[in-house]
């Protein structure tokens, strides 16, 4: 997920990223829509893996990645809101609370925004990077984050949840730093997203 106000820094760090592994993988690659494989144990393998999760997150300013988002479909995903870091092995969500619609953002979607619902307080089940059962509570943002990540790991996208007609462009911002946006449609977004990876290679 990122935040509407830190994309601008976006698309300049993403494009100093050379390294393939790195990539965060964009809308249309079916790994995004492929429900990703239980973890189980916590191997060494599992812990780089989140560890360069955490540093692709950290370097295009996301709240949070999920493991398939950078073409691995397995059960992982990192977040960080307002400095603290959660990792997440084999996350689910056993409750969820309350609900509120704001926007939402995705690094697989870049520039696309939506208005999505979401719980104000949820409750995830998962294994920390020592192998425990932890549970993770989230309220607001942090809510709609951990929702936003499990999404990803069963293959769901925000904008499969985002409200009719809500859907907008991020094209720039104002002087005074408040973002310029240009309203879309679901079908002309997916248009764009294909005809870029038509040209990406
Ligand atoms: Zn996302």
């Amino acid at each position: 997920m990122i935040d509407l106000h830190e994309e601008e820094h976006e698309i300049a760090i993403v494009s100093d990223v050379c390294s393939p592994e790195l990539k965060i993988v964009q809308y249309g690659h079916p790994v995004l829509r492929r429900r990703a494989a239980k973890v189980g144990r916590v191997t060494q393998d599992v812990k780089d893996l989140v560890s360069r999760m955490t540093g692709i997150m950290r370097s295009v300013r996301g709240l949070g990645l999920a493991a398939n988002q950078i073409g691995v479909p397995r059960r992982v995903a990192v977040v960080e809101i307002a400095g603290e870091l959660t990792a997440l092995i084999d996350p689910r969500i056993v409750s969820a609370n309350g609900e509120e619609t704001a926007d939402e953002g995705c690094l697989s979607l870049p520039r696309l925004y939506g208005r999505v619902q979401r719980p104000t307080h949820v409750v995830v089940r998962a294994r920390n990077l020592a192998g425990k059962q932890v549970k993770v509570e989230g309220e607001g943002l942090l809510a709609r984050a951990l929702c936003h990540e499990v999404d990803h790991l069963n293959g769901k996208l925000f904008v499969d949840a985002a409200e009719e007609g809500t859907l907008y462009w991020l094209v720039g911002q104002t002087e005074e730093g408040e973002p310029l946006t240009q309203p879309t449609t679901l079908e002309d977004a997916l248009r764009v997203f294909a005809a870029a990876r038509g040209t990406d290679g």
